[in-house]
């Protein structure tokens, strides 16, 4: 009988290794990645009406203008939505659980949404509305992946 290990609510949020992570950026969200690589969190804005946008794309959802420009966000934010993973898809990945996966949306850019890994916190003490704050983690070559942690030092781990 193997063993099996339930997260608890004490249990700390662990993210996706740096290893996993492999970026393919297209034309649309090279500048997004070019700006993590130097630690900026951005969002597209279109240049027309302004609405912001999170994946990047060719076109506003707005009003259908291809003109953008990009906007730096402060790398705060409020839990939109999260979901916990307590279970490894495959045997390796047990180490990684419990993992946090939020929806975060950035502060200056409400219509945006990011999804990130969440660190630092006990999963029992993630809430939706929380303040949060970016975090770091550079997997080499001017590659950077972005977490967030709570911005509340107290509510951290
Ligand atoms: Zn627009």
């Amino acid at each position: 009988m193997s063993e099996v290990h339930v997260a608890g609510s004490r249990d700390v949020a662990v993210a996706a290794p740096i290893g996993m992570v492999s970026l393919a950026p297209n034309s649309w969200t090279e500048p997004f990645w070019v700006a993590a690589g130097r630690h900026q969190l951005v969002v597209q804005r279109c240049r027309n009406c302004g609405t912001v946008r999170h994946p990047p794309g060719p076109f506003c959802p707005r009003c259908r203008t291809q003109e953008s420009e990009w906007l730096d966000l402060n790398g705060r934010a409020t839990l939109y939505s999260f979901t916990v993973i307590r279970h490894a898809l495959a045997p390796h990945l047990r180490e990684y659980l419990p993992m946090v996966i939020a929806v975060v949306e950035p502060e200056g850019a409400p219509s945006a949404r990011l999804v990130a890994n969440l660190v630092e916190v006990a999963v029992g003490d993630v809430v939706i509305g929380m303040p949060l704050e970016v975090v770091w983690e550079d997997a080499g070559d001017g590659v950077a992946v972005y977490r967030f942690r709570p911005a509340d030092v107290a509510a951290r781990t």
